[in-house]
């Protein structure tokens, strides 16, 4: 990065649309549903935000260029192998998370009884401890898309600080 700055904020939305399944993937956890998430990947649509944040915090694009739903390679793809390949570029670039937060917003799944694996497993893909990452839900009260249970959408905010001299 040319910038002097030592600490960069990004933020990443996504959002996937309701389908045929019996569970949704949030934050590489299988948490049982009615429905699945329609996607080309696992559809995790929380991973799929957080890259989102962690790529825009550098200026490094976002993962439908790094990652096109065109690409065979990545049907079907875990999301934390994207994940864990978007920290590679963050880390090559000098820089480290300080901490994320991230909000899923949707009416059900319940996210509750599964927050504290999410974190977990997000912490373990990052390497990092779990009190930088934050995993918060919402609902719209029953308003719009989200209301309506068509989908769910994940908001991600990162902040990273520069480590060392890419
Ligand atoms: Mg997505």
């Amino acid at each position: 990065m040319t910038t002097p700055v030592s600490l960069r904020i990004g933020q990443g939305i996504d959002v996937h649309a309701f389908g045929p399944g019996e569970y949704v993937t949030l934050g590489g956890v299988q948490i049982p549903h009615s429905h699945g998430l329609v996607a080309h990947s696992d559809g995790d649509v929380l991973l799929h935000a957080l890259s989102d944040a962690l790529l825009g915090a550098l200026a490094l694009g976002d993962i439908g260029q790094h990652f096109p739903d065109t690409d065979p390679r990545y049907r079907g793809a875990d999301s934390r192998q994207l994940l864990a390949h978007v920290y590679q570029l963050i880390q090559e670039n000098g820089f480290s998370l300080v901490n994320a937060d991230i909000t899923v917003c949707c009416e059900r799944p319940k996210l509750a009884p599964h927050n504290q694996a999410i974190r977990e497993s997000i912490a373990t893909v990052l390497g990092c401890a779990l009190d930088q990452i934050s995993v918060k839900a919402t609902t719209t009260e029953k308003l719009g898309f989200t209301g309506r249970q068509e989908g769910i959408l994940v908001s991600a905010l990162v902040l990273v600080q520069r480590s060392q001299a890419a």
